[in-house]
């Protein structure tokens, strides 16, 4: 019998199976696993939720409740599927009880979806919620004040458009939510194709002249 032909191990899954093991947090204690994302690793399009839940401790995967329900129909109302983007959290192991992240924890784990844009470096990144919006945007405004207004921002080496949406764990229960979920929505088509400006040059410094010799020797005297 043939010998099974190996793959040398992509960045981001060599990433992933190091991040399997972390235990960077409390909630390394109480989880069954690592949830640490999923879909195409050069995606255009990123989503980052909260954190994982119930189901998503059980499966391994992101999203796969009533909301992920929701997310599935969302993209497939602008003609794709989830293995055409990637999906994360800020989170990847789940609260207890699917309280909310604590700022420890968010700390802890921030450096681990750093890194996952780092090394999927998509075009938009559709923030799902309060939590993802904060932490990316670095900026403490919510949710409601900025979702549908994208922004650019640079994470880690990448440049990417920054996209707030609501959570659509929250939108399942107020329809109101969920039209302007839809409707933020349908304009991530139009901005994957944005073209997005390199970061502005620093400023270069500018090195003071020399002393004009009669003064540096004033300084001797
Ligand atoms: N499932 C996730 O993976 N993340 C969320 O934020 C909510 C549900």
């Amino acid at each position: 019998m043939a010998a099974a032909t190996e793959h040398p191990l992509s960045e981001l899954e060599a990433f992933a199976r190091q991040v399997a093991g972390c235990t960077k947090c409390r909630l390394s204690q109480g989880r069954t696993q690592v949830v640490f994302g999923v879909g195409d690793p050069a995606a255009d399009l990123m989503f980052v939720g909260e954190a994982p839940g119930f189901h998503e401790d059980k499966q391994g995967y992101p999203f796969v409740g009533q909301a992920g329900k929701l997310l599935e129909k969302l993209l497939a109302g602008i003609g794709l599927e989830r293995s055409n983007v990637y999906i994360a959290n800020v989170l990847k192991c789940r609260p207890p009880g699917n309280r909310d992240p604590a700022p420890d924890e968010i700390q802890a784990c921030e450096g681990h979806l750093f890194r996952q844009i780092e090394l999927i470096r998509p075009r938009v990144v559709a923030t799902l919620g309060n939590f993802a919006t904060k932490l990316l945007s670095g900026k403490p405004t919510g949710i409601t004040r900025v979702h549908g207004l994208e922004q650019e921002v640079t994470l880690g080496e990448s440049r990417v458009l920054l996209y707030p949406l609501y959570h659509p764990a929250a939108a399942l229960y107020t329809p109101a939510m969920l039209s302007v979920l839809e409707q933020d929505f349908a304009r991530l088509p139009e901005l994957m194709g944005k073209e997005i400006a390199p970061p502005a040059p620093l400023l270069t410094p500018v090195v003071p002249e020399p002393a004009p010799a009669a003064t540096v020797q004033l300084g001797l005297f």
